[in-house]
């Protein structure tokens, strides 16, 4: 202990080599000299470090597991003659969607991206129909598949009833006008099932003519006292020479005179949803041409099957006709905001 002193006390005795563990050790306790100072304690041996791998020392933890996207129907609860959206909402943060297929009463759906990860589809609700199967799937980009089989429930409706009289050539055409009618409902039936990968319209849609709704759709129609058909779209009241506007943006599929429908004009929305505009008196647009919402299109008319100038105003997903009020539902508006403008180069005229 003494010979520990010394090594401060310069000059007072013989410096004796001390181990440089003890005089790390009093270097450490005070560098003032203390007549008795404590016993050194020494510290324990260093632990001894390894150099590991951080992935190879942590026990296994699989990663987190995607959980189903979040599917909302709009609206909550479609009734027949309804076209229904359905958005799917990635769940979870940091994985998002990397694919998404649907297929829907037995035919697959398009799906448009949304903001946040997120896609869109259509259904419609036919009439008649109490629910409508969809099968969805969905891919993360971890690369783990989902498959989640739904079933779309649609509530009944009431419909009107409703009789007219029509001239005779169109409750019984002879042979050539049949030959005709056939070949145009085969191409409109095609044009219909054409299915524009991505959306064209934007935004809310907005009614194409001003006048009240004359007949609903759906309605029952006698035809010269007999059940013929049922109304496939909306009648809007007008005076010959009325605008009739583009409801919402897209392409025009077709233009031209049709037996039935008179002078029509069908715009392609994308994703397979068209809407229909009949019986005009003036047709302003050309097959292939782009039309923006509130676009003139035509003008109000009484040509093909009618009994006064108004507008037939059709709403199609698939070739089956839907109700055109579930365009004009405020919910749809809204979904249809998320959508992006589409980017069209439009054509010089
Ligand atoms: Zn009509």
């Amino acid at each position: 202990m003494r010979d520990a002193v010394s090594v401060h006390d310069r000059g007072a005795g013989p410096v004796r080599r001390a181990s440089p563990r003890l005089l790390a050790a009093f270097t450490l306790v005070g560098c003032v000299s203390l007549p008795e100072p404590p016993a050194p304690v020494l510290p324990p041996d260093p632990p001894r470090f390894e150099i590991v791998r951080l992935d190879e020392a942590l026990p296994e933890v699989p990663p987190p597991l995607p959980l189903a996207p979040r599917l909302r129907w709009i609206p909550e609860a479609p009734s027949e003659g309804w076209l229904v959206a359905f958005v799917l909402e990635p769940q979870t943060r940091g994985l998002p969607l990397l694919e998404a297929h649907a297929r829907a009463g037995g035919r697959d759906i398009a799906l448009a991206r949304l903001g946040g990860g997120a896609y869109l589809g259509l259904v419609a609700a036919p009439l008649g129909e109490q629910d409508v199967p969809v099968e969805v799937l969905v891919i993360f980009d971890d690369g783990t598949r989902l498959t989640q089989k739904l079933s779309l429930r649609v509530g009944a409706r009431e419909f009107s009833a409703s009789s007219f009289r029509v001239p005779r050539r169109f409750t019984d055409p002879d042979p050539a006008m049949r030959e005709r009618i056939a070949q145009e409902r085969e191409l409109v039936r095609a044009t219909l099932r054409l299915v524009t990968s991505t959306p064209l319209w934007h935004g809310a849609f907005m009614r194409p003519a001003e006048g009240r709704t004359t007949s609903p759709y759906g309605q029952r129609r006698l035809l010269n006292r007999e059940l013929r058909s049922r109304h496939t779209g909306l009648d809007i009241d007008g005076d010959m020479g009325d605008p009739v506007y583009a409801s919402n943006s897209g392409r025009v599929a077709l233009s031209r005179d049709l037996f039935y429908s008179g002078s029509s004009v069908y715009v392609d929305h994308g994703l397979g949803f068209y809407t229909a505009y009949f019986h005009l008196s003036q047709r302003e647009v050309t097959e292939g041409q782009w039309v923006e919402k509130g676009e003139l299109l035509g003008r109000i008319g009484a040509t093909g099957r009618v009994t006064g100038p108004h507008l037939h105003w059709g709403v199609y997903l698939h070739a089956v006709a839907v109700d055109p009020l579930s365009v004009l539902d405020p919910d749809f508006a809204r979904l249809s905001d998320r959508l992006t403008r589409p980017a069209v180069a439009l054509p010089k005229k």
